[in-house]
């Protein structure tokens, strides 16, 4: 049976995500064995159009990203969203906070005028097309993506966690960051990072987005336990939640 053809392509971000696939080194080897990469411009000059499985980092800007996506989107059997940028917007989306004109001026001062110049509200990935799984995280773990794209390769569903960043902190037996008097949005955020963040005292920002099925009970009991409001735990979703939707907290 023929290796599936992946390709990696990346829209606005820092290719940090592509980087965290650099790092699997020889590990990088073994996905070899069950993928084939046919374009990836951080790793090798090829270029194709033909694809089994489209693996798509950062977020969507600009109008003729639109264009490029929907192209990428049809000829792709499976499209993968890699990391925040493209699962939530990621920290792009902190530009929806200002004006458009504004944010031009800031960047490119007196070019900004320039038509070839142009910007639009940050989408992530599936603002704009149907995404068949996501690889959460700022940046992701690579291990999990290299799980995932293993499944895909041999006709498995990944299991992705849908269950909050709690409970991969309290099997590392972590002192919570609320005893510290801080807030910490693991309790409504999605795991699978195995809870680095609290592990190294701090507290999680969210940047594996909402779980499923957040327990905005639960939350609202933490919050009141610890004297803390539910405006100081959303004052907590600026740097990925400008999207998340915990509407209920
Ligand atoms: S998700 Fe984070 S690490 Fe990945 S590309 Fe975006 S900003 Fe960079
Ligand atoms: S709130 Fe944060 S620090 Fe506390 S258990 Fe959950 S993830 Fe860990
Ligand atoms: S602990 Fe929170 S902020 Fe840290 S990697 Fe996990 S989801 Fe992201």
């Amino acid at each position: 049976m023929s290796k599936p053809r992946v390709a990696i392509f990346d829209f606005a971000c820092c290719e940090g995500c592509q980087l965290q696939i650099v790092n699997l080194e020889e590990e990088i080897l073994d996905l070899l064995t069950v993928v084939q990469p046919v374009e990836w411009r951080e790793a090798m000059s090829d270029h194709s159009e033909s694809y089994d499985i489209a693996i798509v980092e950062g977020s969507i800007t600009r109008p003729e990203d639109e264009a490029r996506l929907k192209q990428i989107r049809e000829r792709a059997g499976i499209l993968i969203a890699l990391g925040a940028c493209a699962t939530l917007g990621g920290v792009n989306k902190l530009k929806d906070n200002f004006e458009l004109e504004d944010v031009k001026r800031c960047v490119y001062g007196e070019a900004a005028a320039m038509p070839h110049l142009a910007t639009a509200r940050v989408k992530a990935v599936d603002e704009v097309v149907k995404v068949d799984f996501k690889v959460h995280g700022c940046p992701i773990n690579n291990k999990e993506f290299a799980a995932i794209v293993r499944c895909l390769a041999t006709g498995k569903t990944p299991v992705i966690p849908s269950y909050p960043v709690c409970v991969e902190c309290k099997k590392r037996e972590n002192v919570c960051r609320y005893e510290y008097q801080e807030i910490c949005l693991g309790p409504l955020t999605r795991a699978g990072c195995n809870a680095p963040c609290p592990s190294a005292g701090f507290w999680c920002f969210g940047c594996r987005g909402a779980v499923d099925e957040p327990n905005v009970n639960a939350a609202r009991d933490v919050m009141a336990r610890y004297g803390r409001t539910v405006e100081d735990l959303k004052s907590r979703m600026l740097l990925f939640g400008s999207r998340q939707e915990f509407a209920n907290v």
